[in-house]
């Protein structure tokens, strides 16, 4: 029997579920038991073309609609993924192995949340009149065109919501690829948006690994690329976007800084290290996996951390008592593993996991290390899994510097009861998406996004329509016009 999670076709062009079963076979595997449940193929390039004429196409009538027209069909999808929660969670859960406590929160509601924010923007998208005396200047926001949207495996209904939803809005057209782990939920956004009465053609899913989206971001049709990755690859795709001056947003990875100050309140600041590492099972761009505890409550700090950590409840992600499910594939799993043996090798003091969690599926027990230094591999790369990294430090001043000193510039967390520090300190941490006193929000009226390697231009809120749209400028002379001869 097929399995329920097992989409009508692995590609959604023109408004229609479209097979082409020559394309490589990606398999759909269930990360909490290992067993594959689901089968799409990767496009081939007849597909690939097919998506980016299809948006090529429908894109300058939609432009012309208005965008209060535009907002409702977007504000209608929000309600019918409300509606649908369940089902779609159900289907994220399937898709990443996230447990459903998790999903039926945070992923297709964000979503809608992305769809009926845009939406509400809008039919508000408008441009400036700029007197000049007589004469004067006016502006007129225009869409971009056809954006290519690329997601990573973390979140891949957010991901497809949070690129289409401000695309659309601003009316552009759009393609977007899914990562190969995770094909499954963008399927369902496109379908919805369609059945909300979003126009044939407007937002297409197609499937494939790097060289689908690949040849996404070369062809001379696409005008903007959203990628949401790792460092290494956004260079590649920014690289390639550059050579044809397409726009980009590049939503990458981090190792983001949690500085937690002794006057602050320890049980929130356990709160923010557990949010802000092994949520989604530490599989978040923005976690703050360099927790620097300020010395003086270093040992109290680490005995509630490993305490509440106990609490964790790993099991069955469908079961909604389950609290941490597993890494999204094998191959995640075996690289995260990787990491905590070089912790281990590294000298630093392990607190509380550290191994992989045996049981079926690809679970690896929440770990923590102590006594962590700046130059071991666990504080200097992205490890993308549920490994906590908690270092000690004196002041203030070093605190920062050690925070900045890394390529990454995602965000940064300070836990302090003294607002003026926190808000000192705040301002000298480099990091595009910051908190005080809480860890790992992302409302969608907030913009989003990174500094230095973790990327470029911002996601969510208003900031999100510079990044869909440009600016015309109009000069409008009311008399002659002078001339040297
Ligand atoms: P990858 O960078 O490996 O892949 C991201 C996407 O790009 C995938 O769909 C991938 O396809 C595609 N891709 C790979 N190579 C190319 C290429 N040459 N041209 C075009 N597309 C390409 O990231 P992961 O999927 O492993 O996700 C984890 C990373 O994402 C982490 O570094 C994390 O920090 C970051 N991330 C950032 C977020 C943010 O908002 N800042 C949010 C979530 C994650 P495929 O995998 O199918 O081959």
């Amino acid at each position: 029997m097929t399995h329920p999670a097992q989409p009508k076709a692995s590609h959604f062009i023109n408004g229609a579920y479209v097979e082409d079963i020559a394309g490589t076979p990606i398999p759909v595997i269930y990360a909490a038991t290992g067993e594959q449940i689901a089968k799409v193929h990767a496009a081939t390039p007849a597909i690939v073309e097919q998506a980016l004429a299809t948006a090529k196409a429908a894109q300058k009538e939609w432009a012309s609609t208005t965008g209060t027209e535009r907002g409702r069909i977007l504000r209608r999808a929000a309600d019918m993924i409300r509606e649908r929660n369940h089902e779609l969670s159900v289907l994220e859960t399937y898709d990443t192995g996230k447990p459903l406590q998790e999903t039926l929160v945070a992923d297709a509601t964000s979503g809608a949340d992305a769809l009926e924010y845009f939406g509400g923007l809008a039919g508000s998208l408008t441009g400036e009149h700029i007197p000049m005396g007589e004469d004067w200047v006016y502006t007129v926001r225009e869409a971009l065109g056809l954006c290519v949207g690329i997601g990573a495996w973390n979140y891949p209904t957010q991901i497809a919501c949070w690129k289409g939803a401000p695309a659309l809005a601003c009316g552009n057209s759009m393609v977007f690829k899914p990562s190969e782990t995770t094909p499954l939920c963008a399927l369902k956004v496109a379908e919805i948006l369609h059945e909300a009465g979003l126009p044939a053609g407007l937002y297409n899913v197609i499937q494939g690994m790097g060289e689908v989206g690949g040849a996404l971001v070369t062809d001379p049709r696409v005008d903007k690329v959203s990628l949401t990755g790792s460092v290494p690859t956004g260079k590649k795709v920014y690289a390639a976007a550059a050579a044809n001056m397409k726009h980009v947003t590049m939503e990458l990875g981090g190792k983001s800084p949690l500085i937690i100050f002794d006057d602050a309140d320890i049980e929130n600041a356990v709160g923010g290290a557990i949010n802000g590492n092994f949520y989604s099972s530490g599989q978040v761009c923005s976690n703050g996996t360099r927790v620097f505890v300020q010395k003086g409550i270093k040992e109290k700090f680490l005995k509630r951390l490993a305490e509440r950590t106990q609490n964790a409840i790993l099991g069955d992600p469908m079961d909604e008592a389950t609290s941490f499910g597993p890494m999204v594939s094998e191959n995640q799993m075996n690289i995260v593993l990787g990491y905590i043996e070089k912790g281990k090798e590294e000298g630093a003091r392990l607190i509380s996991g550290g191994e992989r969690a045996y049981m079926d599926g690809y679970f690896i027990q929440p770990t923590i290390f102590a006594d962590v230094t700046d130059d071991m591999t666990i504080a200097r790369e992205e490890i993308f899994g549920p490994v906590m990294a908690v270092l000690d430090f004196d002041t203030e001043e070093e605190v920062i510097e050690r925070a900045n000193d890394t390529e990454f510039g995602l965000s940064a967390g300070v836990f302090t009861k003294d607002l003026s520090r926190g808000h000192r300190v705040i301002g000298k941490l480099e990091a595009g998406s910051c908190f005080i006193n809480s860890y790992n929000d992302a409302p969608v009226e907030a913009p989003f996004g990174g500094v230095k390697a973790s990327g470029v231009g911002r996601e969510n809120s208003k900031e999100a329509i510079n990044y869909y749209s440009q600016v015309k400028s109009v000069y409008v002379r009311m008399g002659d016009v002078e001339a040297a001869f």
